[in-house]
C-alpha cells in the first residue's frame, strides 16, 4: 500500500484519478481499524490533512466554511463556532475521546456512513452543505445526500469532500444534540437526536429534527418539526402536548435494527424521549441567545 500526502485539492484529484483503488483519509480513526480488520484494502491512501483548505475554518459573509479534514477538537475548542452551533459542537465533542477528537473529522464521520455517526444529525439539522471535489471541478450537495446506507455514500470514485458550508443561523436560533449510549464513555449511539429551532415572538418559527442510529442513514422527521412550529414557550418551555407530539413523531420515524445493544422497541421509545429533550435544550439556547 502506498501513502500520498498532496498539498492541494488539484494534486489530490490527480492522484486519485491516476491511481484507481486509492482511498482518501483524514484522521484515519475509522480507516485504520477497518484496514487492520481486512476491509478495505486500498492500493494507495491519500492523506487529506496536508491540504490547507481541508483543515481551514473560516467565518465570512454570513457563512461558515469548515474544512472536511479539520480535527473535531478544533471545532469544540472554537468559541465562536460553538456559540453559533452549540449542538453541532457538542455532537463533535462526543466522538470517541480527546485523542480521537484530535484526529477525527466531520468529513470522515459523514463519509464513513455509519448510521450512528454523532456529528451527522446535527450537521443535517443545520442544513450543512458539502462541497465535493469532483472530476476537475467541484459540486455542492446537502450533507444529507452523502450517506446512502451503512458504509455507502453517493460519492463517486475519486470524489472527496473538500469542506462544509453552514449559513449563520437566524437570530433566536438554538440547536442541540443528545445521544443514548449503553456505557457512559466511548460507545456508539443507539439513538442520537438533533434539533434546531428558531424562536420569534415567543413561538417557534422554524424547526428541524434529525435522528441518528435508528435507520440505515440519519432521518429527518418533518412531523416532529411541524409539531414544534407555532408552539409557544410558556414560562420558557413547551407544553406537554407539544413535547408528546414531538416524541410520537420521532418514534414513528424510526426504522431501527434489533441487536444486543438495543431492541427496536427500545430505540423507538428512546428516540421520542431524546427528540423532546433536545427540543427543550434547543429552545432554551434559542431564548438565551436571542
Ligand atoms: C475509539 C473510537 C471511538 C469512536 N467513537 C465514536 C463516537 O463516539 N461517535 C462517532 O460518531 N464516531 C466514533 N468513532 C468513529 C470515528 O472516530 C469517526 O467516525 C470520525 O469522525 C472519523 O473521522 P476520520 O477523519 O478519522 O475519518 P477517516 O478514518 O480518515 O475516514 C473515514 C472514512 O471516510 C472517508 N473520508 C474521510 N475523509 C473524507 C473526505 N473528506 N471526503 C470523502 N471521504 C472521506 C475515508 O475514505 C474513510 O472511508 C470512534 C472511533 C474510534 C477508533
Amino acid at each position: 500500500m502506498r501513502y500520498a500526502a498532496p498539498a492541494t485539492v488539484d494534486e489530490a484529484q490527480t492522484l486519485l484519478s491516476d491511481n484507481p483503488g486509492s482511498q482518501v483519509f483524514a484522521g484515519a480513526t475509522d480507516l485504520v481499524p477497518q484496514i487492520r480488520a481486512g476491509r478495505p484494502s486500498p492500493s494507495m491512501v491519500v492523506d487529506l490533512k496536508r491540504i490547507d483548505r481541508l483543515t481551514a475554518v473560516t467565518h465570512e459573509g454570513g457563512q461558515w466554511t469548515i474544512g472536511a479534514a479539520t480535527p473535531t477538537a478544533d471545532l469544540t475548542r472554537n468559541a465562536e463556532f460553538t456559540a453559533a452551533f452549540p449542538g453541532l459542537s457538542e455532537a463533535a465533542g462526543l466522538i470517541g475521546s480527546d485523542q480521537i477528537q484530535n484526529r477525527s473529522s466531520l468529513g470522515g464521520n459523514l463519509a464513513n456512513a455509519s448510521p450512528a455517526a454523532d456529528s451527522v444529525p446535527a450537521l443535517i439539522a443545520n442544513a450543512g452543505q458539502a462541497v465535493i471535489a469532483s472530476g476537475d471541478g467541484t459540486r455542492t450537495v446537502p450533507a444529507s445526500e452523502i450517506a446512502t446506507g451503512p458504509g455507502r455514500t453517493s460519492l463517486a470514485e475519486g470524489e472527496f469532500i473538500i469542506e462544509f458550508t453552514l449559513d449563520d443561523p437566524p437570530a433566536g436560533t438554538g440547536d442541540a444534540y443528545l445521544r443514548m449510549i449503553p456505557r457512559t464513555e466511548m460507545d456508539i449511539a443507539i439513538v442520537g437526536a438533533a434539533v434546531r429551532l428558531t424562536i420569534a415572538d415567543n413561538a417557534v418559527s422554524e424547526a428541524t429534527v434529525v435522528l441518528g442510529a435508528v435507520a440505515p442513514t440519519a432521518v429527518s422527521v418533518p412531523d416532529a418539526a411541524a409539531a414544534l412550529v407555532g408552539a409557544s414557550l410558556n414560562g420558557g418551555g413547551f407544553d406537554d402536548a407539544t413535547l408528546a407530539a414531538v416524541a410520537d413523531a420521532a418514534s414513528a420515524a424510526c426504522n431501527p435494527i434489533d441487536d444486543k445493544r438495543g431492541t427496536i422497541a427500545y430505540r423507538q421509545r428512546v428516540a421520542g424521549v431524546l427528540a423532546k429533550r433536545a427540543a427543550a435544550v434547543a429552545a432554551e439556547r434559542a431564548q438565551n441567545g436571542a
